[in-house]
This record gives C-alpha cells, sequence and structure tokens, in this order.
C-alpha cells in the first residue's frame, strides 16, 4: 500500500503556519528509514505568539458556557472518529504500529474527548455552612489557567487527548509541543478540535526543539501549569523547573511493570492476555509488563506458551495487513534494546528466543523473551520499552511482591490468580499507581492513569483527572 503523508505545520492562534525561521524537521518513516515528510520547527518567535494566543485563548474560553464547550468538543470527538481511517495510516506511517492498533488509538482518544466533556458539566464546587448566620461561604473551580503540555511519541494521539481533553474540559487554553517524530498524527487530533469550533488561542500546537520549548514555556508567567508524559529523567528535570517557578505539574513518566502468575492462575487465560499485551505497539508503552514473576509450579509451562505466543506473533510494516507487531518508533530503540540483551546474556540470562534487530531497513527487532536474568543485569533496573519480556521465578508471594516492589518505578502492575486472599493482598500491597488482576482493565477514560515514586504523579483518568486543570477558589459573602 502506499499512501501519502502530509508535511505539518504549526497552529497558533487559530491558524496553520510555517515556523517564522522557515526551519522544518524531517520525519522518518521506520518501517522503511525513508523520510516521509517534514514538521514546522518553532523559534522562540513562535512560542511568544503561542503563549499570547494562550493568554487570549483563556478569557474568550473561560468565559464559553460551559453547554458550548460540551458540544464543541463532542463535535471533536466524533470528527476525530469520522476521520479514523485516515488518520490511522499517517500514524502508522510516523510511528509504526499496526494500522488496527492506530484506529483503536483513535477511537479510544474520541472516547476521552468524550468523558471529559461530560466531566467539564460536573466541576461542581461546594457551599460551606456558615457559623455566622447570614455569610455565604462557598467554593468555585475555575481553570488553572494555559497550559503547557509535553506529549511523546509512542502514542501520537492518546498522549497528547488526556491533556487537552482535560484542560478544555476544566476552561483552560493551552499550548501542546507534541512529538517531532510522529508529528502528524497529533496535528489531526488537534485539527478536529479547531474544525469542531473551539476558538482561536484556545488551542495551539508547536514542534522544535524540546529543550528549549520546555526551558522557555515553562517559566514564563503566561503558563500556569505543567503536563509531561516521557521518560523519568527528563520529567524530573522539567518537575524541578516548573518547582522552582512554582507551576502546578502532572507527570506521567516511566514504568517497568511487574506480572505475577501465581501457581493457581488460569495459565492459558494468562497467556493470551498478556502475550499481546506485551507485543501492543511493540512494547512502546508506558504500561507495557516486562517483569514476569511465575510461580515454581507454572514457570515451565507458562514460559512455554509465552515464548509460544512470542514466536506467533507476525513482524512487519504496519500498513501490511496480518502484521501483529510494527518496527520501533526510532533507531535509538534498536540500539538499547540490543545493548539491554547483550548485557543480561553477558551476566547469565538465558536467551529463550528473539534479541536482535530484523534485517537493515526499518527498526524492526524480534519478539524476545529472556529467562532467569539476574539482579545484576541492566535490564532488571531500566525500562526496556520494546518487545522484551523478562521471565524469572519466585517461592512464595512475599518474594513476589518484595521483587515487584524493588524498583522505584510504581505505574502498571498485572497479577493473574484465583485465589480471592491473593486477589485482596496484591490490590493491596504491589506499590504501584495502577494494578490489574485476571485481565486488561487499564486505560479507559473513566478510571485513573497514573504512578507513584519515579513514575510519576497526577491522574491523567477518572473523576480526579480535571481537577489538575482547576483552583479551588473561596469566596464568603454576607449581606451589607
Ligand atoms: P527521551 O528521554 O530523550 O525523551 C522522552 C520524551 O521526552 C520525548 O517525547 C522527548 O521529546 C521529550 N523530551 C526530551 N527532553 C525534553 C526536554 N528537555 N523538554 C521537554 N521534552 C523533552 O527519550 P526517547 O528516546 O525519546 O524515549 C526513550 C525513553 O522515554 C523510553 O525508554 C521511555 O522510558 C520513555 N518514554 C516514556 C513514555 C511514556 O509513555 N511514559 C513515552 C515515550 C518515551
Amino acid at each position: 500500500m502506499t499512501a501519502s503523508y502530509p508535511d505539518t505545520q504549526l497552529f497558533i492562534d487559530g491558524q496553520w503556519r510555517p515556523g517564522s525561521g522557515g526551519r522544518t524537521i524531517p520525519v522518518i518513516d521506520p518501517a522503511t528509514s525513508e523520510r516521509i515528510g517534514h514538521v514546522a520547527r518553532a523559534e522562540i518567535a513562535d512560542l511568544d505568539a503561542a503563549l499570547a494566543a494562550a493568554a487570549r485563548g483563556l478569557t474568550v474560553w473561560a468565559a464559553t458556557g460551559v453547554m458550548d464547550r460540551y458540544r464543541i468538543m463532542r463535535r471533536a470527538a466524533d470528527l476525530l472518529r469520522e476521520r479514523a481511517a485516515t488518520i490511522a495510516v499517517t500514524m502508522t506511517q510516523e510511528q509504526g504500529k499496526p494500522v488496527a492498533e492506530s484506529q483503536g488509538e483513535i477511537m479510544a482518544g474520541a472516547d476521552i474527548i468524550d468523558w471529559f466533556a461530560e466531566e467539564g458539566r460536573r466541576s461542581y464546587g461546594q457551599i460551606i455552612p456558615a457559623r455566622v448566620p447570614g455569610v455565604t461561604q462557598m467554593t468555585l473551580k475555575l481553570p488553572v489557567g494555559p497550559v503547557a503540555a509535553f506529549t511523546p511519541w509512542n502514542f501520537p494521539i492518546n498522549q497528547a487527548v488526556r491533556k487537552v481533553s482535560a484542560a478544555l474540559a476544566a476552561g483552560c487554553s493551552i499550548i501542546v509541543k507534541a512529538p517531532e517524530e510522529t508529528p502528524a498524527a497529533p496535528a489531526e487530533l488537534i485539527r478536529a478540535f479547531a474544525d469542531a469550533g473551539v476558538p482561536a488561542g484556545v488551542v495551539n500546537l508547536v514542534y522544535g526543539s524540546p529543550a528549549e520549548i520546555s526551558e522557555y514555556l515553562i517559566p514564563h508567567p503566561v503558563i500556569r501549569k505543567i503536563s509531561f508524559t516521557g521518560s523519568t529523567p527528563v520529567g524530573k528535570h522539567l518537575a524541578g523547573l516548573a518547582g522552582l517557578h512554582m507551576k502546578r505539574v502532572t507527570m506521567e513518566l516511566g514504568g517497568h511493570a511487574p506480572v505475577i502468575v501465581c501457581d493457581d492462575a488460569d495459565l492459558e487465560k494468562a497467556v493470551r492476555l498478556i502475550a499481546g499485551s506485551k507485543l501492543r505497539n511493540a512494547g512502546q508503552v508506558c504500561v507495557s509488563p516486562t517483569r514476569f514473576l511465575v510461580q515454581e509450579a507454572a514457570y515451565t509451562p507458562f514460559l512455554t506458551g509465552f515464548t509460544a505466543a512470542m514466536q506467533a506473533a507476525r513482524v512487519g510494516n504496519g500498513l501490511e495487513a496480518g502484521v501483529t507487531i510494527g518496527p520501533l518508533a526510532n533507531d535509538r530503540r534498536v540500539i538499547a534494546l540490543e545493548a539491554l540483551v547483550a548485557d543480561a546474556v553477558e551476566q547469565g540470562a538465558k536467551l529463550v528466543t528473539g534479541g536482535k534487530r530484523i534485517g537493515n531497513v526499518g527498526n524492526f527487532f524480534e519478539p524476545t523473551v529472556l529467562a532467569e536474568v539476574p539482579l545484576a543485569a541492566r535490564i532488571m533496573h531500566e525500562e526496556p520499552f520494546g518487545p522484551i519480556a523478562i521471565v524469572n521465578r519466585f517461592g512464595s508471594l512475599d518474594d513476589a511482591i518484595a521483587e515487584a516492589n524493588r524498583l522505584p518505578f510504581g505505574l502498571a502492575s498485572y497479577a493473574f490468580t484465583t485465589s480471592a486472599q491473593t486477589i485482596q493482598r496484591l490490590g493491596q500491597e504491589i506499590d504501584a499507581g495502577m494494578t490489574t488482576i485476571n485481565h486488561l482493565g487499564l486505560a479507559l477514560p473513566e478510571v485513573p492513569f497514573g504512578g507513584v515514586r519515579d513514575s510519576g504523579y497526577g491522574t491523567e483518568g477518572g473523576s480526579e483527572a480535571i481537577e489538575a486543570y482547576l483552583t479551588t477558589k473561596f469566596v464568603t459573602h454576607m449581606p451589607v
């Protein structure tokens, strides 16, 4: 299949425009290593224009009636659904994932917009009983102010849609710094909002040098709230910068998700669900299952079944029918994964399957299983962010929980067991933002999505997510 790929411009104050310096950044198809297009690169003058637009946009949007905001957001969700088939091809061209996954991401994005549109109608304040007769005490939920959002390349739409939707539902304006490597799909998200009637200046989109843009936007007095999704080291740096300038922050960072498989688990179901989850987006997912901890009696059957499922995956260009795993999104990941596998093997891990790049065109990597990986291996500490699973053994549940909690990350965690008592313990004792047991239940719009410790703070889903974009203003008055 050959499909055209659009060049991407900045979107500032309701206008699609090139960077003021005329500079662009090439976009590479990770399946073919070919340059397929360009994205405009913002200069400081463009950031100034976006900041001025966002300041005006806040005034316009905060004064827009809540039902008008709701209707515009619902229309944006519908436009995204109508355009999903076309946008999915674009997303696969720039990011690599199979086109069915791209389509699923876009449809899920539309559901997230709908959810936040509805939440915007429910951002209630309180009336607080007063001590003095005649006094009224109340809280108002007001938009925190213009938001700067930084989103990564693994889910070009879904990492942006949570931030944009929560901001809009709360009445905020926003500047999105979307990923330069996968720029066209997030631009289509912004286009859906613009075409749905979001006024000029309310949503702005820039690309460029990530460090230059974050160093400029985060301290800027117009910006009142920062939201970042990406790696833990970058998140810590940006959180520090935000702290220095007293800005509200949401951080959705890396993980190293444990998967506890107990002797009493339904192994057929566990293998089927978790292998599909591991292969999704070629493992480039912050909640990807990574450290499989399997109890002694279940170890060999689980390893055998899981390895077969990984070997059955069809790796190829995500535009081709039947492909279940596409290339890695950039060549940095191939280099990183090769180094992690080589180090693990050197430290004594067994390479059960995979472990190598495939071919020399595109960023294809074999679905990989490493077994009995010692703690000395780097991969036991670093997020692989690729199609690699570590399968190790455990004896007692205490050991499994201790290993699950060993790392500073605490984002997603998984478990399979038929014991009600074990389910109860794991739900409470795994130190992570999210635990899903016997099914894959993460990342729906209506449930919390976020981590603890080095995986960040704040939630990007569920009824609490909009709070991050609201301030609570207290007002009290009495009759004169
Ligand atoms: P990276 O650490 O250089 O970048 C991660 C993300 O942060 C990218 O989107 C990048 O554009 C952005 N970024 C980098 N420096 C920035 C800065 N100074 N200001 C603002 N944004 C900045 O690494 P990478 O090679 O792009 O990705 C590798 C690692 O990042 C992965 O191993 C994974 O741990 C993590 N990651 C996590 C997620 C997630 O969903 N949480 C998404 C993408 C990448």
